[in-house]
């Protein structure tokens, strides 16, 4: 499945599925929440501490595929510092990215590091792997209070 993704996807897809950041658990969130995606068997422990709209720290724990690991990885790393409207719009950018067509030109000067998810957009199946930890932290916001975060399903 990994062999489907471009040679420089896979690399840095592997590198954060070999060496996860903000891996482990929180001691004391003041938000968190799971995340399972049945088609893969994905599991995922979001953890937050969220102080003044600011996301100060985030934590991810589980059991799941490289993708859907790495993304949590790269989400992670992404989001803390992040105010949660900054962090709504990189759900944005995320959802659209995956959900666009293939064959699409895209922008990929606002997205980062989530340019490597360019190549789920080719295969349905791997995109519910990747979007798995931003909705996961959808609805961790959500329960937070923090609502109107998009819980659009991919
Ligand atoms: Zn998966």
């Amino acid at each position: 499945m990994i062999s489907e993704l471009d040679e420089l996807y896979k690399q840095v897809i592997l590198d954060h599925n070999k060496n996860p950041r903000n891996f482990g658990v929180l001691e004391n969130p003041t938000s968190h929440a799971k995340g399972h995606n049945p088609l893969c068997g994905d599991q995922l422990d979001l953890y937050l501490v969220i102080e003044d709209g600011i996301i100060k720290d985030v934590k991810f724990n589980g059991s799941g595929c490289a993708i859907s690991k790495a993304s949590a990885s790269i989400m992670t790393s992404i989001i803390k510092g992040k105010t949660i409207e900054e962090a709504k719009q990189l759900f944005e950018h995320f959802h659209n990215l995956v959900t666009s067509d293939p064959e699409a030109e895209i922008d990929v000067s606002d997205l980062g590091k989530l340019e490597v998810f360019c190549g789920v957009r080719e295969f349905p199946s791997r995109i519910k792997c990747a979007s798995l930890p931003w909705h996961t932290l959808a609805q961790a916001l959500n329960e937070n209070g923090y609502s109107d975060l998009i819980s659009t399903e991919v």
